[in-house]
């Protein structure tokens, strides 16, 4: 005789889209951070820019400081615009050569928050 789990059909397919859903939630976590590092780098430039002026007095004195950041920029924009939609797999930011930053997937519409909004 085959030993039963008493746990209904119902509970096991609300667990299949609990992992789901932590795919996603972890997924959208991963698309998140990466917007937050493009943000950063934007942010950080005027205090940056800011202080090395300050340090330096000169404009030439702070083009290796500028030049830094740009490159910074450039590995945050490739960083930020090859982040993963969770569901389609498809570029969240990126469609064809269209970079769009906005709160849901340029494929499948799915919202940025999605894993927190309430079901
Ligand atoms: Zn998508």
């Amino acid at each position: 005789m085959e030993h039963h789990e008493s746990q209904p059909a119902a509970e096991q397919a609300d667990a299949a889209e609990v992992v789901d859903a932590v795919q996603l939630a972890s997924g959208l976590a991963a698309v998140r951070k990466r917007r937050m590092c493009l943000w950063g780098v934007l942010i950080v430039y005027l205090p940056a820019m800011w202080a090395t002026q300050k340090i330096t007095h000169s404009f030439s004195g702070s083009m290796p400081v500028f030049f830094l950041w740009f490159v910074l920029l450039l590995w945050a924009m490739a960083y930020s615009a090859t982040a993963r939609c969770p569901r389609c797999k498809n570029y969240f930011h990126m469609h064809g050569m269209m970079l769009l930053y906005l709160r849901k997937c340029l494929h499948c519409q799915l919202p940025l928050n999605a894993d927190k909004a309430p079901r």
